[in-house]
């Protein structure tokens, strides 16, 4: 398995598709391997005398390796230099591995009716789905980890067995991979217990693997499960991220020893806090209620409350709600409400009002509510509106005991 061949370009095409454009490359002689299996396309370059081009991608058709470029060499003639990215792939290769190691791992841990039903491998992560029908626990999916690690700290060589008759790959215990097929001589990877069929690109052994963590698992389809996990290098970094992480959150808490029970502290007091605005709030609610049923206005034998104070929203509805309670024929009540620099408009109104009247809230309040650049609605006996411009915000009140025409 090379990494660098010299070479010509055979045959090129231009594809375009929607807005952008590439080109198709086949070779005369590449290591390049294509897609395959769910293993990404190597990346790399193409390296003549006075250029380099990037290969972006690299598809298999038709048994070829067609390379992906986004421009074309100057001179399509040059001899070439075909490089692949070692690094890519090895990281590509190791997460491959990984998929054995972990389809071994599972069917020990969760039963032999494992059997894997796809999977995508990238340098980054990989993705394995097989089948399973139900949650693998966290329980479970510790104990994968660390039967996987376990066996990439052995350290385990490949053993790549080329051309084996079929029979044969079965007496060694091969498990055949989904979406392949198979001549009558196959190809088998071995990795002391895990044997699989596979043409896929491999680690020298399990070692190059470094580390294997699994970050998610889900239901993809019915009796089917899907593990996602880290590599290697994105392992080490994953572990800084989850220190910096820690650290920020340490800091934040003064770097207290015990963290857990500080934060749950904190958390203790919020809620009290919490509980102490509430109290606070329904005791300014039931102040303002007394005060604005005191100073109603009469206007045509209708109770006209029309104020604007700054109330929490839910502490507007519920004033509002209050006020009803009080005064349940009979009255219009008009909030307008100031939270956090945002207005809203609270209407109330009995159901006499609705019924006698015909008025409706929710349409008045459509046409009120332009007044502070917003919008809202409800029900004809009461609605609500919010907006943006709070300097309007008592003009629309106003506006509300207008258009109600008592
Ligand atoms: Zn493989």
């Amino acid at each position: 398995d090379y990494t660098e061949y010299e070479c010509h370009i055979l045959r090129y095409r231009k594809v375009t598709q929607k807005k952008s454009s590439y080109y198709e490359l086949v070779l005369d002689y590449t290591p390049f391997y294509g897609e395959m299996g769910g293993q990404v396309g190597d990346t790399g370059v193409l390296v003549s005398e006075d250029e380099t081009i990037n290969i972006t991608d690299t598809k298999r058709e038709n048994n070829q390796s067609i390379h992906i470029v986004k421009a074309l060499p100057k001179n399509v003639e040059a001899d070439f230099m075909a490089c692949v990215d070692t690094d890519k792939r090895d990281a590509s290769a190791a997460n491959h591995t990984a998929t054995h190691l972990l389809d071994y791992a599972l069917k020990q841990v969760l039963g032999e009716h494992v059997e894997q039903k796809g999977s995508y491998v990238s340098p980054d992560t990989l993705r394995f789905d097989f089948s399973h029908f139900q949650k693998v626990t966290d329980e479970e999916i510790r104990k994968v980890e660390r039967m996987v690690n376990d066996m990439i700290r052995q350290d385990i060589p490949l053993q790549d067995h080329r051309d084996v008759p079929i029979e044969e790959a079965k007496k060694l215990g091969a498990i055949a991979l989904f979406g392949e097929k198979y001549g009558d001589k196959v190809r088998v990877v071995q990795f002391g217990p895990s044997v699989e069929f596979c043409g896929g690109i491999h680690a020298k052994s399990t070692g190059r693997i470094g580390m294997i963590k699994i970050i998610s698992e889900s239901s993809v389809a019915a009796g089917i499960r899907r593990i996602e996990a880290k590599t290697g290098a994105e392992c080490e970094q994953m572990m800084y991220d989850l220190e910096d992480g820690m650290k920020a959150i340490k800091a934040l808490f003064h770097n207290a020893k015990d963290l857990q029970t500080v934060i749950g502290k904190y958390i203790e007091e919020h809620e009290a806090m919490k509980k102490n605005i509430e109290k606070f709030q329904a005791e300014a609610v039931e102040r303002a209620k007394e005060r604005l049923l005191s100073q109603a206005r009469d206007v045509n034998g209708v109770k006209v409350i029309a104020t604007v104070l700054p109330l929490a929203p839910d502490a507007a509805k519920d004033l509002a709600f209050k006020l009803r309670a009080a005064q349940p024929e009979n009255m219009l009540c008009v909030i307008g409400s100031k939270h956090e620099d945002k207005p809203l408009l609270t209407v109330m109104a009995t159901d006499d009002l609705v019924s006698d009247h015909g008025f409706n809230a929710g349409k008045v309040i459509r046409e009120a509510a332009k007044l502070i650049q917003g919008g809202g609605g409800g029900q004809p006996h009461f609605a609500t509106a919010g907006g943006k411009n709070i300097d309007g915000l008592s003009a629309a009140v106003d506006k509300v005991v207008e258009l109600a025409q008592l």
